[in-house]
C-alpha cells in the first residue's frame, strides 16, 4: 500500500466488553496492523508504563497540547481525559501501516465526522448486556469497586449508541468475535497483506 493512503480502523465499545482482548487477538492474525498509543490523564495501573499502554500527562500537559491542535479526538470519561495523538496516527499512515485505534464512544464520534473514511466497530457483550460487562470488569480485577460502578453508569448510554456504528461485533466466544472483527477489516487490508 502506497505511504499516507492505509487505513484507520476505530474499534469502540463499553469498558469491560473486551476490546484491548480482541485487538490483541487481532493483531497477532494481523501484524501489519498498528496499535495507535493514546494520552490519558489516569494513574497509570500497575504494570503500565509510559509509552507502552498509553502517554500518561498531567492534565495541565493535556490541556496544553488540546489547545495547541495535537489531538485528533478527545473526551472526559468516568472523571479523566483520553485522547488520540495526531503524531501517533500520522506516521502509522505515512510508514503505510493501517491504524487500530481503541477509543470510548464521544472519541469515535468525532472520528466519525472528521475522518469520515475510517471504519468503525462497535463490541458490544453477550446478553445480558449489563451484566456481562459487569461480570468482565469485575474478572479483570484492575479497577476499584467504585471505579467499575462509574464505568457501568457510562456503559448504559454507551450501549444505547451502539446503532450508530455501522459494524458491530457481539464478544460472545473470543474466537467467533476475532473472526468477525478480521473479517470487516480484512478488505481494506488486502492490499498491503498480499
Ligand atoms: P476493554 O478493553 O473493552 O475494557 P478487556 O479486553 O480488558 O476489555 O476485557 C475485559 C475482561 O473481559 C478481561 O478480563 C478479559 O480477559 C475478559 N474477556 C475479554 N473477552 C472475553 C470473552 N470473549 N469471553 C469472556 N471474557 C472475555
Ligand atoms: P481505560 O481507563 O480502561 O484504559 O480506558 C477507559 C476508556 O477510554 C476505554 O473505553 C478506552 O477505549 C477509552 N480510550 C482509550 N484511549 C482513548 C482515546 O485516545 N480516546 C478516547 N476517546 N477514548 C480512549
Amino acid at each position: 500500500m502506497p505511504p499516507g493512503t492505509a487505513k484507520v480502523f476505530v474499534i469502540t465499545g463499553p469498558s469491560g466488553v473486551g476490546k484491548g482482548t480482541l485487538i490483541g487477538q487481532l493483531l497477532k492474525r494481523r501484524p501489519e496492523l498498528q496499535l495507535s498509543i493514546s494520552a490519558t490523564t489516569r494513574d497509570p495501573r500497575p504494570g503500565e508504563a509510559d509509552g507502552v499502554e498509553y502517554h500518561f500527562l498531567a492534565p495541565e500537559e493535556f490541556d496544553r497540547r488540546v489547545a495547541a491542535g495535537e489531538f485528533l479526538e478527545h473526551a472526559a470519561y468516568s472523571g479523566n481525559q483520553y485522547g488520540t495523538l495526531r503524531s501517533e496516527v500520522d506516521r502509522r499512515i505515512e510508514s503505510g501501516h493501517p491504524v487500530v485505534l481503541e477509543i470510548e464512544i464521544q472519541g469515535a464520534e468525532q472520528i466519525r465526522e472528521t475522518m469520515p473514511e475510517a471504519i468503525q466497530v462497535f463490541v458490544a457483550p453477550p446478553e445480558p448486556e449489563f451484566e456481562s460487562l459487569k461480570a468482565r470488569l469485575v474478572g479483570r480485577g484492575t479497577d476499584s469497586a467504585e471505579a467499575i460502578e462509574g464505568r457501568l453508569a457510562v456503559a448504559r448510554h454507551e450501549l444505547a449508541a451502539q446503532e450508530h456504528f455501522h459494524h458491530q461485533v457481539v464478544n460472545d466466544s473470543l474466537e467467533h468475535a476475532t473472526n468477525q472483527l478480521e473479517a470487516i477489516v480484512a478488505p481494506d487490508l488486502s492490499e498491503s497483506s498480499q
